[in-house]
């Protein structure tokens, strides 16, 4: 054959500028050829042709929200009779993003470099070695000071979940719930920062039109407040009816409440399947916005328990208690974990609000507050979760795939 030329540009109107990337996948009897790149103003382009179709372009940016700065590298990885494609590359923070697609799901990028704290400001090498029935992933850059980082993962160690946002107004109409898109982003932008330690990373796309917001009218959801009200079990199942319209996706209600004012109460648990939030600015902690109680409610979402048994109104009450309960620490853990520490949760401002607030005497006993624990009640910016709360989540979300949500494992 003699050498030929196709255009790929001309027949997709796409344009790319630095190295491309190639890998082929099959497609039944077919074989699809793939390239990417990155366009011009930063898009990661993915160009396919199989015998079926002339040469397409899709914009995995437009998909993900994500770009990207640099070449790309890209692999792809067996799993479940599925193939998995990858591309990785950085973007301008020199944060490292993995795309991934599998016939599952559409593209979805993870930040690398949220769940390692590490950064990158090169192209990268990649590459997978077997190990047993798994496999090692593998890839290696340099940090912007210079050093030569190998990234690795084995395949499942990651996780990827969808989130459904879904505003709630009454049946009518009114009292809409005060929420738009951006807003849950950056609810979830935090909650991928508590959970990065169990390398869980939500995604939500808050461009308009997506596919991961929605409105719903329902009174009945609306009046949420949790599973003391009266009408608990027809709540419950009008939301688990929603929440099945998006099985693979984490469901999350934004409602007004049922008062004549917004509420600023929140919950969630393992019975049921989804979350129930506020509006964004409805809700505050010590007198500002709660940007962690998203992750909270998912925290109980994923089967976590309150650090703290009960609340109290003073140290003195705390104090009274613990004297009845024989000084028993115990009596103060709510969650039953060995790396939680028991939590005399005071409900006043200098202790929920005073970062210097480290720890509570108590009869002589001195108690160590979990204040960076997001199932605690304390306000600080660094929440986290512990390692027995990492095998926790990570077991519940595998148990929630028997109800249908997916899990993207890149
Ligand atoms: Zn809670």
């Amino acid at each position: 054959m003699l050498p030929g030329v196709v255009d790929v540009t001309a027949i997709t109107g796409q344009r790319v500028i630095g190295p491309l990337t190639s890998w082929q996948t099959p497609d039944g009897p077919y074989i699809v050829e793939h390239l990417a790149g990155v366009s011009p103003t930063g898009d990661v382009l993915v160009y396919f042709w199989s015998p079926r179709h002339d040469w397409q372009a899709v914009n995995v940016s437009n998909i993900t929200q994500q770009q990207t700065v640099g070449p790309l590298t890209s692999w792809q990885t067996p799993a479940d009779l599925m193939n998995i494609e990858h591309l990785a590359g950085i973007n301008a923070n020199n944060d490292l993003y993995i795309f991934f697609w599998s016939p599952q799901q559409d593209w979805q990028a993870v930040n690398l470099s949220l769940l390692t704290g590490q950064q990158v400001a090169s192209p990268l090498a990649s590459w997978q070695v077997p190990n047993g029935l798994n496999t090692i992933e593998h890839l290696a850059g340099v940090s912007p000071g210079g050093d030569v980082l190998v990234f690795f993962w084995s395949m499942g160690g990651i996780y990827t979940v969808r989130v459904q946002a879904v505003r709630v107004s009454d049946d009518d109409g009114a009292r809409p719930a005060d929420i738009v898109p951006e807003q849950v982003r950056q609810w979830v932008s935090k909650a991928n920062e508590v959970y990065a330690v169990a390398a869980i990373q939500l995604q939500f796309n808050s461009a308009p039109g997506s596919s991961d917001w929605s409105t719903v009218n329902s009174t009945i959801l609306n009046n949420m407040t949790g599973d003391q009200d009266q009408n608990w079990n027809q709540e419950k199942d009008t939301g688990n009816s929603v929440a099945a319209q998006h099985p693979a996706k984490i469901t999350a209600f934004f409602r007004f409440g049922p008062g004549a004012t917004p509420t600023g109460g929140s919950f969630s648990s393992t019975d049921y399947n989804f979350v129930t939030m506020t509006g964004f600015t409805e809700t505050s902690v010590c007198g500002h916005q709660n940007i962690g109680l998203f992750a909270h409610e998912l925290g109980h979402y994923m089967g976590l328990s309150h650090t703290f048994a009960r609340e109290f109104g003073s140290v003195q009450e705390a104090e009274s208690f613990f004297t009845v309960n024989g000084n028993n620490p115990a009596v103060f853990d709510g969650d039953g974990l060995s790396d939680t520490p028991p939590d005399p949760y005071v409900n006043v401002s200098q202790v929920q609000c005073l970062a210097t607030t480290t720890n509570l005497s108590l009869n002589g006993t001195q108690f160590i507050l979990p204040r960076n624990n997001i199932m605690s009640y304390y306000d600080d910016p660094a929440k986290t979760i512990t390692p027995q709360q990492v095998q926790i989540v990570r077991q519940a979300l595998e148990a929630r795939v028997q109800r249908g949500l997916i899990l993207g494992k890149p």
